[in-house]
């Protein structure tokens, strides 16, 4: 997804601190204790593990973010009290943690770039992300958008240090970008909710797969088709399809195809 030629102002620094995170906390699938042996027994070959592991370092970004706006909110008047805030935090990570002191300092240079990013006030240009587009697909739902109803969305949530430049901008329509709130990724949706539906032929289950639901199985192939790896903004709108239809329609049993894939497939006869 990353462009070659991104300066150091397009990296979000939400997603530096998630690097950080990774690499204090590796995922070790051989110390892996309950999940893993939930996942080894319902041969989920480390797909359960993978969302649990994301959720719980999204978990931690989001905490550590808080935390650092909570002790920023009580020292704020002063250039004084600012160093006196970095005190506090580095005061938290020494005392509340067991992380060594390279990684804190590293960790709260990054967490002021993700205060500061989340309190800027930059203007993002609508205009230049939808310039020489022949159709505007929103690119969670793919539904084809006028002009006067885009909306431009941070992919990584500015309140999670996600920078306002294009490289993190997104045009979608009004209920994606409502639905998909401070989300960063797919294990971050409820998706132990997804879905309890069982025939894709009754009411209810398009009731359920609409709204944050649709966003969450969106999210999970990065807003692309789970076959061809086209973007939904270029091929619209995903089928959702059962990748084993002996199993009900859990989060981990879906996959978003996008309309030429499911005809290839239609044509290949199965
Ligand atoms: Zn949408
Ligand atoms: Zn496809």
């Amino acid at each position: 997804m990353r462009k070659d030629n991104l300066s150091s102002e397009d990296i979000n620094p939400g997603q530096e601190l998630k690097k950080v995170l990774e690499n204090l906390y590796p995922l070790n699938q051989e110390e892996l204790s309950f999940v893993g042996e939930i996942d080894r027994s319902f041969k989920e070959d480390g797909k359960l593990v993978e969302i649990f592991y994301q959720s719980t370092i999204n978990y931690l970004i989001r905490r550590l973010i808080n935390t650092t706006e909570y002790l920023k909110r009580e020292h704020e008047s002063s250039e004084l009290q600012n160093k006196l805030f970095i005190t506090k935090l580095r005061n938290f990570f020494q005392q509340e943690t067991w992380i060594d002191d390279e990684n804190i300092e590293r960790l709260i240079s990054i967490l002021q770039l993700c205060i500061d990013e989340k309190r800027r006030k930059r203007k993002s240009k609508k205009k230049d992300l939808i310039k020489n587009r022949i159709e505007i697909l929103c690119y969670v739902c793919g539904k084809s958008l006028e002009e006067d109803k885009v909306e431009v969305e941070h992919m990584w949530p500015k309140s999670m240090g996600g920078i306002t430049l294009s490289s993190n901008l997104k045009v979608c329509c009004s209920e994606c970008n409502k639905n998909k709130e401070q989300y960063i990724d797919a294990s971050d949706f409820h998706y132990e909710q997804i879905s309890l539906g069982t025939r894709k032929s009754d009411d209810s289950f398009e009731r359920e797969f609409r709204g944050v639901y649709k966003v969450a199985l969106s999210a999970k192939s990065d807003y692309s088709c789970s076959l061809c790896g086209q973007p939904v903004e270029v091929v619209g709108r995903l089928n959702f399809v059962q990748r084993n239809p002996n199993d009900s329609w859990h989060f981990l049993n879906i996959d978003g195809i996008c309309n030429s894939c499911i005809s290839l497939g239609d044509q290949n006869g199965d």
